[in-house]
C-alpha cells in the first residue's frame, strides 16, 4: 500500500499538503477527504507517534479552564466532546470520573461542588448532573478518607493512537495519499504556477520524494514553528512547550471509576484511569525549553508521580510497579512576543489557524484531541476561503471501519488484537514499535513494552519480526534488535535510576 503511494505521488499535483499525521492532521486528512480535496498527508515518523499516543485519552470538556476562568474554551470543549459521544459511539464513550477534594469536609466540598454546576451549565445539561457520593467501590483504596464528587465525561474507548489512524484508513480508498515515515524536508513556492515544490525524504526507502500541491496546512504540533520558520513563513503565534508525563501502574482491581486528584496547589490535578490491565497515572506539566528535552520521561518526573501516588493510594507503589510509561509534549499557542515564565498550565488551551494567502499556507496552533473535529472543520472553512474549487478527487462513499480484522491474543492479556499481517496489509505497519505501541496496546499493557520482565516474550516478538522482514532472518534480527535497543534506553534505564 505505501510503495504503491509513494510511486503514484510524483505526477500528482494535490489541492492540499497536510503536514504531520498526529490527531490535527489526522482528522483534517479525513476532513478534506470527505470533501472532494486531493490531498497527501506526510508523517515524517509513524502516525500518531507525536504528542498524540501520549495523552490521557479523555474527551473532555475543560474543566481545569473553569480555574483560569476560560469559560468560552469550557464551552467549546464541552460542545465538541458532546458531539463526539452522540456521532462516534464505537470510539467515544460516555463515563463518569470521581473528583476527590484535596481537604476533607464542608469547606472544601462546596467550591468544588459549585464549579462542577457550573461546569455541567456550562455544558447545557447535555452529560449526567454531578452528585456526591460517601460511599464508593474505590473508598479503601485511598490513603486518606475522602468524600467524592462524581461528574460526567467521556473517554477514547481503544487507544488515543488508533483514534489517529482510524481518520487515516477509513479513507484508504479516497483517493488521498497518506504516508507515514516521510518527512518533508524541502520546498519552493512557485509564484507564477501559483504551486509549492516539495520534497521529502521516505525514510523507510530512503528515497527523496518530489510532488506538486496548491497548497500546504502545517499540523506538526510541537514542531510547527520550526517547519515555518525552514520555509519562510511568519507568524503572530508561536508554541511554548509543556512535557507531560504518564505511568502505566498495575492496576488496582477494585477501581471501577476514574480517579481525579485535587493536588491542592496552581489548580492542577492528577488522575488514575483504568486501562485495561494497568492505570494511567498522571500526567506531570512541566514546562521545557525545547522540543528535544520533551519527549521522554526523566527519572525525576517518575520519581514525582510515584510520590504523589504514595501520597494517594493506601498501597505504596514502588518502580516495580510501572509497567509502562508515556510522555509528550503539549504544544501550547502563544502570542510570538510572549516571553514570560508561567505555569503551563495557567496558559489556554484554545487553537490558532494562521492564513498566509500569497503562499497558500495554512499553520494550525496548539490543540486538543476533544476539539479535533470543530478544530479540522475550522482550518477547512479557512482553506475554502484561499483555494475555493476542488479536484472532485473522492467519488463514492467512505468505506466504513474495518470489522474484519484477522485477531489474535497476546500472553498475558485477554484483549484481542489484529494480527501484525493483517496492520501490515490495512494499516501502514512497518515497525514492531508501530504494531505494538499504536496497532494495539501491548507494548503499554505488558512489562518492558511487551518484551515482559524476563524477556519471556522475546520468541513471540522474534517471529513478528519474521514477519515483518518478509521472511528474511538478518532484517528480522535488526528489527528485533532495534526494538530491544530502545526498550532498554526509553524503560530499563530510566526506571533504574529512579
Ligand atoms: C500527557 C498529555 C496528556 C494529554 N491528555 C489529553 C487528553 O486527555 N485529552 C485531550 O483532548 N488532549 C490531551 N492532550 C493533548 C493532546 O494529546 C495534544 O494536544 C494533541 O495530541 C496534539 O496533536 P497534534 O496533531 O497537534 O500533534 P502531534 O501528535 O505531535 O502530531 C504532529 C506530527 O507532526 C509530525 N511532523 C513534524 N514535522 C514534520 C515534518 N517535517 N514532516 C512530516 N511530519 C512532521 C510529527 O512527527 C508528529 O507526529 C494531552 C497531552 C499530553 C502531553
Amino acid at each position: 500500500m505505501r510503495e504503491e503511494n509513494i510511486d503514484a505521488v510524483a505526477s500528482e499535483i494535490f489541492d492540499v499538503a497536510i503536514i504531520g499525521g498526529g490527531i490535527n492532521g489526522a482528522c483534517l486528512y479525513n476532513q478534506l477527504c470527505s470533501e472532494g480535496r486531493h490531498v497527501i498527508l506526510l508523517e515524517k515518523a509513524d502516525f500518531g507517534s507525536g504528542t498524540s499516543q501520549a495523552s490521557a485519552m479523555m474527551v473532555w470538556g475543560g474543566l481545569l479552564y473553569l480555574g483560569s476562568l476560560d469559560f468560552r474554551a469550557v464551552y467549546s470543549f464541552s460542545s465538541s466532546r458532546d458531539k463526539m459521544i452522540h456521532d462516534m459511539a464505537e470510539w467515544v464513550s460516555p463515563c463518569w470520573f470521581r473528583f476527590l477534594p484535596a481537604q476533607r469536609g464542608l469547606l472544601s466540598k462546596a467550591p468544588v461542588a459549585l464549579a462542577l454546576y457550573l461546569y455541567w451549565l456550562i455544558g447545557q445539561f447535555k452529560r449526567g448532573r454531578p452528585r456526591i457520593e460517601k460511599q464508593f467501590p474505590e473508598k479503601d483504596l485511598l490513603a486518606r478518607d475522602n468524600i467524592s464528587l462524581m461528574f460526567e465525561e467521556a473517554r477514547i474507548r481503544q487507544s488515543d493512537a488508533r483514534f489517529v489512524l482510524h481518520w487515516i484508513t477509513r479513507n484508504t480508498d479516497s483517493g488521498g495519499v497518506a504516508l507515514n515515515y516521510c518527512e518533508l524536508e524541502d520546498g519552493e513556492f512557485s509564484v507564477g504556477e501559483n504551486t509549492w515544490h516539495l520534497s521529502a525524504r521516505d525514510r523507510i526507502g530512503n528515497q527523496e520524494i518530489n510532488f506538486r500541491t496548491r497548497s500546504v496546512i502545517n499540523c506538526a504540533g510541537v514542531w510547527t514553528d520550526r517547519l515555518n520558520a525552514s520555509f519562510g513563513i511568519p507568524s503572530p503565534y508561536k508554541h511554548v512547550f509543556s512535557k507531560g508525563v504518564i505511568l502505566g501502574m498495575r492496576r488496582h482491581l477494585d477501581q471501577v471509576a476514574p480517579m481525579i486528584f485535587d493536588m491542592g496547589e496552581h489548580n492542577d490535578v492528577i488522575t488514575s484511569i483504568p486501562w485495561g490491565p494497568i492505570g494511567l497515572w498522571g500526567p506531570t506539566e512541566t514546562a521545557v525549553p525545547d522540543i528535544e528535552q520533551g519527549f521522554s520521561a526523566s527519572p525525576e518526573d517518575i520519581h514525582f508521580l510515584l510520590n504523589q501516588y504514595n501520597r494517594c493510594y493506601r498501597r505504596a507503589a514502588t518502580r516495580k510497579d510501572v509497567v509502562s510509561l508515556r510522555c509528550g509534549i503539549r504544544p501550547l499557542v502563544v502570542e510570538a512576543s510572549y516571553d514570560k515564565d508561567e505555569y503551563p498550565l495557567e496558559l489556554s488551551r484554545r487553537s490558532r489557524i494562521t492564513v498566509n494567502k500569497g503562499k497558500s499556507w495554512v499553520s494550525v496552533y496548539g490543540s486538543k484531541i476533544t476539539g479535533c473535529r470543530s478544530l479540522a472543520a475550522s482550518v477547512a472553512r479557512r482553506l475554502d476561503a484561499i483555494l475555493p474549487e476542488r479536484q472532485k478527487i473522492h467519488t463514492g462513499e467512505i468505506p466504513a471501519d474495518r470489522a474484519s480484522a484477522e485477531t489474535f491474543v497476546f500472553p498475558g492479556l485477554v484483549e484481542k488484537f489484529p494480527t501484525i499481517d493483517w496492520c501490515m496489509e490495512h494499516e501502514y505497519c512497518n515497525t514492531l514499535e508501530d504494531y505494538l505501541r499504536r496497532r494495539t496496546n501491548i507494548s503499554q499493557w505488558v512489562p518492558r513494552e511487551g518484551l515482559g520482565y524476563e524477556d519471556e516474550n522475546l520468541p513471540l516478538l522474534r517471529e513478528m519480526s519474521l514477519t515483518l522482514a518478509h521472511g528474511n532472518r538478518a532484517k528480522a534480527e535488526q528489527h528485533l534488535a532495534a526494538y530491544r535497543a530502545d526498550v532498554a534506553n526509553r524503560f530499563d534505564r530510566v526506571l533504574e535510576n529512579v
